[in-house]
């Protein structure tokens, strides 16, 4: 039987809540097994904060919602072979784009100013711009495989993973559904 290739995995999060990052987390003792057949090269989870300039899979948490989540995705576009949306957040916009249905200003107002009673202001300085939309990623850059989930199980990502460590593109809609 032959050995399957290691891969090179790198992973981050956007406009999400890192619940999908904790499913990575939840497959446990499979971490070890999974740790003979990849190389984590960039990810919150560890402590390389540089991108590689090629990397075999990039999976992206959350939706575009700023400057700083559209910069992330592009350069996960640019360096990643197979760019996977992983959750609901990053196929469909999920939570992050319930406020699509307001004016950004609106928005803003409403969190940083009705609400609240000491110092209202809108900070500008420190925090990466909002986008005036969010959007899903495959809104700004181009997805390969769809992982949808709120979150995806531990078990849809190792299948997932799995499937491309043995260099058979997977089909998740066998393993996942919306919202699950
Ligand atoms: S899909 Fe669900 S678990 Fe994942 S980042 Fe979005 S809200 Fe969190």
């Amino acid at each position: 039987m032959s050995t399957p290739t290691r891969i090179t995995v790198a992973t981050t999060w956007l406009d999400g809540c890192s619940g999908c990052h904790m499913s990575f987390l939840d497959m446990d003792e499979r971490l070890i097994e999974l740790a003979r057949k990849i190389d984590i090269v960039y990810s919150p989870l560890v402590d390389s904060k540089e991108l590689p300039e090629t990397v075999d899979v990039g999976l992206l948490e959350g939706s575009i919602s700023s400057v700083d989540d559209l910069e992330k995705a592009r350069a996960f576009r640019r360096h990643c072979k197979i760019l996977i949306s992983l959750g609901d957040c990053a196929v469909n916009g999920n939570v992050p784009a319930m406020r699509n249905y307001f004016k950004l200003d609106d928005v803003m107002d409403r969190s940083y100013r009705e609400n609240v009673t000491l110092q209202p202001q809108i900070p500008t300085r420190g925090v990466p711009a909002l986008l005036t939309t969010v959007k899903p990623i495959h809104g700004e850059v181009a997805v390969d495989i769809f992982v949808p989930g709120c979150p995806p199980s531990a078990d849809a990502i190792w299948y997932v993973l799995n499937e491309l460590i043995e260099g058979r593109v997977p089909d998740p809609s066998s393993v996942t559904r919306f919202g699950a």
